[in-house]
């Protein structure tokens, strides 16, 4: 994927125009998400309940996590998970896993400034805009008409906030944000669930360096 500024655009740029309208999608199939994933804990539960209703495709962007070897580790149990559920799905809806462009640089940048911030503050803020805002491109460039993320399950992460930040990124790109709060009706709880029986790592810290010791994921 190019590298681009990490900052929210305020136009959609034409580069990466897309005709949507162009796809072929039967009015009863399932619409196509891309949805960006942290891990693969927390996309259990999420994608257990965006199944019935669309064709998923993971977007596992996360250059946050800025420690090489447990952005690998964190990959290898959202794959994991993935390929577990695919068995004993059919064909159609098969999970697809795509990896965005690992460049922890480009986290460092929106962080700058903001390293001793708590968690849930501006840096926060600034990480969630990175990640939707290239998760919103990627959907755009694949064709993709609906984007989303699992942050929402986490108890840690603000809905509101994340909700503003997907809405107004669908705007300007012309896309539909896919608003959804995967931490009500026990989310959370079933990620956890979901994780024991599929055998998956949990870690215990957000992902950036400046979060390793809060210990609250
Ligand atoms: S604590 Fe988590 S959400 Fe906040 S900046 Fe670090 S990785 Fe991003």
């Amino acid at each position: 994927m190019e590298k681009t500024s990490p900052c929210i655009l305020r136009e959609r740029p034409k580069e990466i125009e897309t005709d949507i309208a162009e796809l072929d999608q039967p009015e009863a199939a399932k619409r196509m998400i891309l949805l960006h994933s942290c891990c693969g804990p927390c996309s259990t539960a999420c994608i257990e309940r965006l199944l019935p209703d669309f064709k998923i495709t993971v977007f596992y962007y996360n250059p946050n996590i800025t420690d090489r070897e447990e952005y690998e580790k964190r990959k290898a149990n959202q794959i994991k998970f993935i390929e577990a559920l695919n068995g004993g799905l059919p064909e159609e809806d098969q999970v697809v896993f795509i990896e965005g462009e690992y460049l922890p640089e480009d986290f460092f940048d929106v962080a700058m400034g903001l390293e001793d911030r708590p968690e849930g503050g501006e840096r926060c803020t600034e990480c969630f805009k990175l990640r939707l805002d290239r998760t919103a491109r990627a959907a755009l460039v694949m064709g993709y008409p609906i984007f989303g993320t699992t942050l929402t399950v986490s108890p840690h992460k603000n809905y509101q906030l994340i909700s503003a930040i997907g809405t107004e990124l669908g705007d300007i790109y012309g896309l539909e944000f896919l608003d959804m709060d995967f931490k009500k009706k026990a989310g959370f709880q079933r990620s956890i669930e979901l994780s024991k029986k599929y055998g998956l790592y949990r870690q215990n810290y957000c992902g950036c360096e400046f979060s390793k010791w809060e210990d609250k994921k």
